[in-house]
């Protein structure tokens, strides 16, 4: 699903470095990245999903060997393979629920499928949103913000789903109900969760934990 191999990570100029000589996450594994604030975590996740490329070695991700493409076919692989959720929702205000669920289609590289829309609706079905389908995220809680943010992850049907402190802002009961939602979507349909989060009361939901702090590099200057 996931395997690093000898890489070798620096932002150019900028001090921190990452090296990670292998890694490797099974298909339909729930994994949570920790670290303290500024340890890499985010760095991780974007290196996984071919947004950061690495200055020496290889990963590959849903069985495509990411280091050796152009940003343009990085981009693509990440629309079809992969799901994001993140801590600050990303929803766009002026598209209504459905939209917004459906906006990976939206993107220009990925064909809409005829029963796209009919998908979105029973993933927001499956977390309770579907009387909220016309609403906009403004009309929203928090909690079903980043509800509407799985669904969108989850419509393309990805084989890995990325989270990025996805209930960061959410308190600890919200947290626990989005928690047990994105578990469970992305179990019902056979993705690969990998989720950053500083919450050590959520660890036990996961089946393995990657300390990024075990990276951590001298930056070559
Ligand atoms: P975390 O997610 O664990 O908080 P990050 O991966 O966001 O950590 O950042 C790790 C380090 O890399 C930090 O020191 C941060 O300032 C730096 N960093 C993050 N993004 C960039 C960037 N685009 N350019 C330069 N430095 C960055």
């Amino acid at each position: 699903m996931v395997q690093f191999t000898n890489v070798e990570f620096a932002y150019p100029d900028h001090a921190f470095a990452m090296s990670i000589p292998g890694l490797s996450v099974d298909d339909g594994q729930h994994v949570a990245i920790i670290g303290p604030s500024g340890s890499g975590k985010s760095t991780l996740v974007n290196l996984i999903a071919g947004a950061l490329v690495p200055q020496k070695g290889s990963i590959t991700t849903c069985n495509t060997k990411l280091t050796g493409l152009d940003d343009a076919a990085r981009r693509r692989f990440r629309l079809k393979h992969i799901g994001m959720v993140f801590q600050e929702f990303a929803l766009l205000d002026y598209l209504n629920v459905r939209d917004n669920i459906l906006l990976p289609y939206r993107l220009g590289a990925l064909a809409m499928p005829a029963d796209a829309s009919e998908r979105a609706d029973k993933l927001a079905q499956s977390v309770g949103l579907d009387r909220h389908l016309k609403r906009h995220p403004q009309q929203l809680s928090f909690g079903e913000r980043q509800r509407v943010a799985i669904c969108r992850a989850l419509v393309t049907a990805p084989s890995l789903v990325l989270a990025d402190e996805p209930t960061g802002n959410l308190d600890a009961a919200t947290t626990n109900e989005v928690m047990t939602i994105l578990a469970n979507c992305v179990k019902a349909s056979n993705a690969t969760l990998i989720m950053v989060t500083h919450n050590t009361e959520l660890m036990d939901r996961f089946d393995r934990t990657i300390d990024v702090t075990q990276f951590e590099a001298a930056a070559q200057r």
